[in-house]
């Protein structure tokens, strides 16, 4: 008998269990406060604290972006962001501004640099801010093949679970990325320092200006003049990390302000990895090992790798070869999980994300 709640009348709803108790948290409920920090290495970075309508019940985790955008990113204007789901699961959320974002200065970064010195350091600040001796980290794109090499190199112990949107130690790229990355890019890197999708809007000087001209000749998909520099940027689709059914169109307007410059050596690196099939280091900073694939990771944590199955940018194929690394050191720990109809970032920006897949990384975090 599945039973009505002693002394209440038969025909009376009955309580559902699973219900929320309050509203959920939106964006308007936010309390954010920006921390600052150094890298490693000196570089300033930040961390952005975000709490909602309640306190946190669970540890935190820490939130990376990808190149040349920011740790606004996870917060479009959707009603039901990603951030929004990880407070109404009682996560004590951390978004780091690491040295490729855009809301600090430019810099000619590395991943290197980012694996040795920005993440460690953001590591440590929110531990100490804490008081927590573990944490979690969801980490996108650039963010995460930052993220991954730190791990990799032994330099995160206290991460014990990681969740990784599109790819991490071995980058796979459509074979037009790969000649535009290998070809092109060391052609541009001549007459420029950086690539910046929001040229479309605010070109700065001849150069820009031509380029903004050929992708408009090239990418006729739609007329959001940063969407197009985006897809020129970082892919070989129309558009390359998301498809235009996936995104609302107050997210698509609201990616003109979210992409700004992203440096020439970063390129450079990334061309390289693409080239060997897995991350290289530049040999340039010490504290990484001369190879991320000739031995097990240094750590015990727990590798969530999740891909986008339409992904342009990085193939869903860059996801399954670190899934089989790691099931080649340590079978049976790490998950893979490849989400059909999903891109590169409309796995956090789709308008259906919340409920196709958030809950899957909220599942994976708790597990
Ligand atoms: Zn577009």
């Amino acid at each position: 008998m599945t039973g009505t709640p002693a002394g209440a009348p038969a025909d009376a709803p009955r309580p559902n269990r699973h219900a929320r108790r309050t509203r959920p948290t939106t964006r308007r409920d936010h309390v954010t406060e920006v921390q600052p920090l150094k890298a490693l290495d000196g570089r300033p970075l930040t961390l952005v604290h975000v709490q909602g309508r309640h306190p946190p019940t669970r540890g935190p985790v820490i939130v990376v972006h990808g190149a040349g955008v920011r740790a606004e990113l996870f917060r479009p204007p959707l009603p039901r962001t990603f951030v929004d789901a990880l407070l109404d699961d009682g996560w004590d959320v951390w978004l780091l501004n690491w040295r490729a974002s855009i809301d600090l200065d430019p810099v000619p970064w590395t991943l290197d640099q980012a694996a040795a010195y920005d993440h460690p350091a953001a590591v440590a600040h929110v531990l100490d801010a804490t008081g927590a001796d573990r944490l979690k980290a969801v980490v996108h794109c650039q963010g995460s093949t930052s993220f991954t090499m730190a791990m990799a190199a032994g330099l995160l112990p206290e991460v014990d679970t990681v969740v990784s949107n599109a790819v991490s130690l071995h980058p796979v790229v459509p074979r037009l990325s790969t000649f535009k990355i290998g070809t092109l890019a060391p052609l541009i890197s001549r007459v420029t320092p950086y690539l910046s999708p929001a040229w479309g809007d605010r070109p700065e000087g001849v150069v820009s200006r031509l380029m903004v001209w050929g992708v408009r000749a090239t990418h006729p998909e739609c007329r959001n003049p940063v969407c197009r520099m985006v897809s020129f940027t970082y892919g070989s689709g129309r558009p390359a990390l998301w498809s235009h059914a996936n995104l609302d169109e107050a997210t698509h307007e609201w990616i003109r302000g979210e992409f700004a410059e992203v440096p020439m050596t970063f390129f450079a690196q990334m061309n390289r990895c693409i080239q060997a099939g897995h991350l290289v280091p530049t040999g340039a900073v010490e504290a990484l090992p001369a190879s991320f694939v000739a031995r097990a990771p240094r750590t015990d944590a727990r590798f969530v790798l999740v891909a986008g199955r339409d992904n342009r940018c990085f193939l869903a194929d860059s996801q399954r070869r670190t899934f089989e690394f790691l099931q080649r050191h340590r079978p049976g720990r790490d998950s893979l999980h490849v989400l059909p109809g999903y891109g590169h970032l409309d796995v956090f920006l789709g308008r259906r994300a919340a409920t196709e897949t958030y809950p899957l990384i909220l599942e994976e975090l708790a597990r």
